[in-house]
């Protein structure tokens, strides 16, 4: 058998000396009853146990042509990408010469990366990434656009970007623990506020509810009607309806059962109109002050079923990604429709924050909250996000594999954390930028205005109907 060479399914079927088998490679795989049998790496005996999440060694495009920057020189490139409010241009003030280098620049990306430059001690310049992307891997090739992609190349030593921390991505470059945690929203155009109509005062309650309420006038004034003794003519078929309309109204009438039979029909109409009278006011007025807005949809369920509304994502974005890659049902088939339909996809945030404004609420932005959080506050007020967060991830700065930054920016990063200094920037750039808090206050006083017409109308509308019976 020592002399035996034959080829397996695990490579080579050979024996040494010993008699032990050589130059075998084998699969390790995991086997669990929910997720079947998965490969988790493979053993042989000169590599020993390599998992399949294992890194790549430095080489394929990018990490064969990456040679490490003197990041010890205190000048550095730091790559970054325009979108509000992480990065936006500095506009000069008048009289003053054009802004140079790295103050052409503001925003939450711009003070961090002051913030970093001040603990870990060095200078920097901004340099945009060229192709205005974030960054995603072309599969046949294997090389990465964008901000990876400089990183990877060797063009910048830092990213300093709303950039996605991604299993993929922390495969070719290292990330910095999180500076903002996230998750992707739907970002539409906010529906017209609708304006209280003429019939606006029976919304409160169900058309159940008014139905029963009508039964039950009708019934309670016949019965007060057919138990009131005959000889007495006060309760006659009209006078018990007078009865229970005033009642009703909260007002009362001249006449009042004497009969024990009718005052307890009586009573106990009397305490279910204090019931219902008091919910219809009380949900009135939370009706008529608060501002309603009806949105097409609420959830990713209802985007994804929705007949007219499409849908887009950042064309090179992590956020593509989450939806391709997504084990979540509803979430791939919008990845699937978004990589068929590659017209609702967007080069930038800007283009997708300007679709969903100019397409009469036909578009939703998949996008990331913060970005979509300070648009929504932002004039024209415009745009809202709806249900909510679909994933939690985190942006990170990135530095190339194995920079000498890696640690201390990380470090960096951590204490900017615990000493509340990125909690004021954001606060800084979310929260004191805001424009539509004031605004929407407003609305709500307004909509207290806007109720005086239906008031009106329906007042007059009573008023022409008497006219006309009494004639
Ligand atoms: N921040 C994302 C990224 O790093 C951009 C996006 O896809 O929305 O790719």
């Amino acid at each position: 058998m020592k002399q035996t060479v034959s080829q397996g399914l695990s490579g080579s079927l050979s024996f040494n000396e010993q008699g032990f088998r050589k130059d075998f490679n084998l699969g390790v795989y995991s086997m669990a009853l929910d997720l079947g049998l998965q490969k988790i790496g493979t053993w042989s005996p000169a590599t020993k146990f390599v998992s399949v999440h294992a890194r790549p060694a430095a080489q394929g495009h990018g990490l064969d042509d990456y040679e490490p920057r003197d990041v010890n020189s205190s000048m550095l490139t730091i790559t970054s990408i325009l979108t509000a409010p992480f990065l936006m241009r500095k506009a000069p003030k008048s009289g003053e010469p054009p802004l140079m280098g790295k103050n052409k620049y503001e925003g939450y990306s711009m003070d961090l990366a002051t913030e970093l430059a001040q603990e870990v001690g060095f200078d920097f310049d901004i340099q945009l990434v060229k192709d205005g992307n974030f960054g995603s891997r072309d599969p046949i090739n294997n090389t990465w656009n964008g901000i990876m992609g400089e990183l990877i190349s060797g063009e910048a030593d830092l990213a300093v970007a709303p950039l996605t921390i991604t299993a993929e991505r922390e495969r070719y470059v290292d990330f910095s623990k999180h500076f903002m945690d996230l998750g992707v929203t739907i970002m539409i155009k906010k529906p017209a506020s609708q304006r209280p109509g003429v019939f606006s005062f029976m919304e409160p309650l169900s058309v159940h509810v008014w139905i029963c309420i009508i039964i039950a006038y009708i019934t309670v004034s016949v019965g007060l009607f057919l138990v009131s003794p005959n000889y007495h003519n006060d309760f006659s078929i009209v006078n018990s309806f007078w009865f229970s309309m005033g009642a009703l109204m909260f007002q009362g009438s001249d006449n009042c059962p004497r009969s024990v039979s009718g005052r307890i029909i009586g009573g106990a109409w009397w305490f279910f109109v204090l019931i219902s009278i008091s919910s219809y006011t009380a949900n009135l007025a939370a009706f008529l002050t608060v501002e309603r807005m009806v949105t097409p949809i609420d959830s990713a369920d209802d985007l994804v079923n929705h007949p007219t509304i499409k849908y887009g994502a950042l064309k090179s974005g992590s956020t593509l990604q989450f939806f391709t890659h997504s084990e979540v049902p509803v979430y791939r088939q919008m990845g699937k429709y978004m990589k068929s339909h590659p017209e609702v996809l967007v080069e930038t945030n800007e283009e997708g924050i300007e679709r969903v404004l100019q397409s009469k609420g036909r578009y939703a932005f998949l996008a990331e909250s913060p970005l979509v959080d300070y648009r929504n506050n932002r004039l024209p007020c415009d745009t809202m996000s709806v249900g909510g967060n679909l994933n939690n991830k985190g942006f990170g700065i990135a530095t190339p594999r194995n920079s000498r930054l890696r640690d201390p920016v990380n470090v960096a990063v951590l204490k900017l954390k615990e000493e509340g200094t990125l909690y004021t920037l954001y606060q800084k750039w979310w929260v004191e930028k805001g424009q539509c808090g004031a605004m929407q206050g407003n609305k709500a006083r307004c909509r207290c205005h806007s109720v005086t017409w239906p008031v009106c109308s329906t007042f007059s509308l009573w008023v022409w109907c008497c006219l006309f019976f009494l004639a």
